[in-house]
């Protein structure tokens, strides 16, 4: 499957622009090149920046029914190319091609609920006479738009954690600088070309390529972007806190996230779920499976089906149809995920199923015994590695889900009514699975976790909120009349 290497150019101030120094894009299976994106400078930064600020004009004058309009649009060219962009996402990051198939209906969905939302952005009215004295006084709140907003993405859902930023940022009359990962640029570009195509006015929407560490600080430090909403790692979220000064942020961050699976559990959807949670997009997944604590009672059973459903499958060519799990995004992330399984080797823990890395590919791992002092059972691994610990009680496993700095998601396999309530009350993440891996959501739930996962809700409509600020309009009514 070949793609057309054309050198491509970045969206700034609603021009296409070249640069002597570029990033190249390989695939991280074999290396190859697939193209290349400039590297911006400092400058480009500060001139993307001014571009945004007039396109904040822009986009807030725009109409309702303009942006949904383009937002459509933009959804229907997508379906229009779903094979293109499937390729995009598979050629330049680690997800197997139908993964990637499914992330391009999902971008078009996002952009899709994100029109719908438009017409949704309203206040509500305020009863001044409630405090005495105000008896005179009507009024309201609307919601505007913080102005401009600047969206800093991760390689592992390339096209449609882009999509989460810029549909609401345009629904609700916003300019947006998105700041693509820099291994994986392209999906993002060709998600610029399709909203030029859909008709979005110059400068509402800019897409800058280069080194987060060489062009980010410049965007995160300017005052005149008022929101940066991150999605990446915790360590690079806990930087761009620090050097944001007095804006909004919205933090998506990682996790390493538990799945309970108690006695009562119906015990295939169990596995299939939890495999399937651990192992899609090579485990480099927010959501993704990594510490399952399953009850005494089923616990050799349990283990048993899952090794055997993980020895299913299939690790290869990601552009292959019939492979299950690609390569990692890059060999020196396969290389970290030997150095923590070895380490937790070395403190004891078996590896029952996997273990072995091939270059970027590194195998669907099983591993039982992980102590807790090992990266591995704290930290987040990103990669496709999965813990089983067997537990005595929902207590247990409950103290020892809370037991790490993340809250994403959780899931709960129970048919127990009160056991299911006993987890929803007292896991600490922003969302849980009933009959599920932490490993499920739709664009329009809220999303997002508490403590090292981050701050604030993404979601469309979540993130309609974020990007916009309320303004309380009260008028005095002239008591003489
Ligand atoms: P990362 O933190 O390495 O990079 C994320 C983005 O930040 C990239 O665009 C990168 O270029 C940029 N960046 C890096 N250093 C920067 C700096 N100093 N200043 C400004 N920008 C900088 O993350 P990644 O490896 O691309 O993605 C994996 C992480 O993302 C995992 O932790 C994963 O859990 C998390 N993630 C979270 C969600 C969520 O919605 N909660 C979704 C997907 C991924």
């Amino acid at each position: 499957m070949k793609m057309q290497m054309v050198g491509q150019k970045m969206l700034i101030g609603g021009e296409w622009i070249g640069r002597e120094n570029k990033i190249e894009v390989r695939n991280p299976q074999d290396n190859r090149l697939i193209d290349t994106v400039p590297a911006a400078s400092k400058e480009d930064m500060l001139y993307t920046i001014e571009s945004a600020r007039q396109g904040a004009e822009i986009s807030a004058n725009l109409a309702t029914h303009e942006r949904m309009r383009i937002l459509n649009k933009a959804a229907s060219l997508i379906l229009d190319r779903s094979e293109s962009f499937a390729r995009t996402i598979a050629l330049e990051g680690s997800k197997t091609i139908r993964e990637a198939r499914k992330e391009v209906k999902r971008c078009a969905e996002t952009l899709k609920l994100s029109a719908e939302e438009a017409r949704r952005i309203h206040g509500e009215t305020i009863p001044f006479d409630q405090t005495a004295g105000n008896e005179q006084r009507v009024g309201y709140y609307y919601r505007f738009p913080v102005g401009v907003v600047a969206a800093i993405t991760p390689f592992n859902d390339p096209l449609n954690l882009v999509a989460h930023k810029v549909g609401p940022a345009i629904a609700s009359g916003n300019a947006i600088i998105v700041k693509p990962a820099t291994l994986t640029p392209l999906s993002a570009i060709e998600l610029a070309k399709v909203f030029v195509e859909a008709g979005l006015p110059k400068k509402v929407l800019s897409v800058i390529t280069g080194k987060g560490s060489e062009i980010g600080d410049t965007l995160i430090e300017s005052k005149d972007v008022r929101m940066i909403s991150f999605t990446g790692g915790l360590e690079t979220g806990e930087d761009i806190a620090k050097k944001a000064g007095i804006k909004k942020i919205a933090m998506e961050l990682g996790s390493n996230s538990p799945t309970i699976i108690l006695n009562d559990a119906n015990l295939e959807q169990a596995v299939d779920a939890t495999v399937s949670g651990a192992f899609s997009a090579a485990g480099q997944n927010c959501i993704g499976v990594q510490r399952v604590y399953i009850e005494e009672g089923i616990y050799d059973h349990f283990i048993g089906q899952f090794v055997e459903r993980t020895k299913q499958y299939k690790v290869g060519d990601k552009l292959s149809e019939n492979t299950d799990v690609g390569p990692m995004i890059a060999e020196k992330e396969a290389i970290r995920v030997e150095q923590w399984v070895e380490e937790a080797v070395r403190y004891g823990a078996n590896i029952v199923a996997g273990g072995k890395r091939d270059g970027a590919f590194y195998e669907p791992t099983v591993l039982t015994n992980v102590p807790e002092e090992c990266r591995l059972a704290r930290e987040e691994i990103f990669g496709p590695v999965v813990l089983l610990y067997p537990v005595r009680s929902l207590n247990e496993a409950i103290e020892r889900s809370n037991q790490v700095n993340y809250g994403l998601q959780a899931g709960i396999f129970t048919t127990a009514i009160d056991q299911a309530f006993a987890a929803i009350q007292q896991l600490g993440v922003g969302g849980i699975m009933i009959n599920d891996s932490s490993d499920f959501r739709i664009d329009a739930m809220p999303f997002g976790g508490i403590k090292g996962s981050g701050l604030g809700r993404e979601g469309v409509k979540y993130s309609i909120e974020e990007m916009t600020e309320p303004k309380v309009v009260c008028f005095k009514l002239n008591s003489s009349q």
